[in-house]
């Protein structure tokens, strides 16, 4: 019962940075995208490759979580768009409030995309709302197929969910179509999109549904 209110507490509180995070980018037109998954599933591949097709078409910033490391930061600093590090300091997600540190470090002036990249983890960021305008959930081929059914609040409360690493199914024991029916049976209304960074498979889609979301904000 105590863990109960702790939990609705910390949550209130992270509700209203939410809020703050989201107002700050409505107002500038910036669209936010939260990407959760387990380590490495391929969040900070599947953005290289997103900058590196853009190529400098959109304006886009991101924030790296992280526990300690700023190696994924670097990554995407190559690309030559401004990068904010979290480090959580062995904190497992990320909260609103902490984004609401790093939209300080960011010039938001002209920005079109900004990506968050959440702690390596399926568990607890899925219930820290950081002011997203959409949520993506990463899942990769070599992850098993029991992910979706062990935690489910990672996956229904997700607005795509990208099965990456597509390329390597052949060699795991995952029923593409078994797949798709355990996350439509938690979340009906999402989308699902299967790609590979490596052979470039579903990569157009994957930008095209980015294009839409901006469009429809
Ligand atoms: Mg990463
Ligand atoms: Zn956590």
């Amino acid at each position: 019962m105590a863990e109960i209110i702790v939990m609705k507490a910390v949550n209130a509180e992270n509700e209203l940075y939410a809020a703050q995070v989201k107002e700050a980018l409505d107002k500038r037109g910036i669209l936010l995208i939260n990407l959760l998954s387990s380590p490495g599933s391929g969040k900070t591949s599947l953005l290289e490759a997103t900058l590196k097709e853009w190529g400098g078409k959109y304006r886009c910033a991101a924030i790296e979580g992280d526990l300690f490391t700023d190696e994924d930061a670097r990554r995407l600093e190559k690309f030559g768009i401004q990068v904010v590090q979290l480090n959580t300091q062995g904190s497992c997600h990320l909260t609103a409030n902490m984004i609401v540190k790093a939209l300080e470090k960011l010039d938001l002036k002209d920005l079109e995309f900004l990506f968050v990249e959440n702690v390596g983890n399926l568990v607890c960021p899925a219930s820290f709302n950081l002011g997203e305008h959409k949520r993506v959930t990463l899942l990769s081929v070599t992850e098993g197929k029991d992910k979706i059914k062990k935690y489910p609040k990672a996956f229904y409360t997700a607005d795509l969910l990208v099965l990456s690493k597509i390329d390597l199914l052949p060699m795991t024991d995952i029923n593409l179509e078994d797949l798709k029916q355990d996350f439509f049976r938690v979340n009906p209304q999402a989308g699902f999109l299967s790609l590979s960074v490596k052979t470039g498979q579903g990569l157009s889609q994957w930008l095209e549904k980015l294009e839409n979301w901006r469009r429809e904000t």
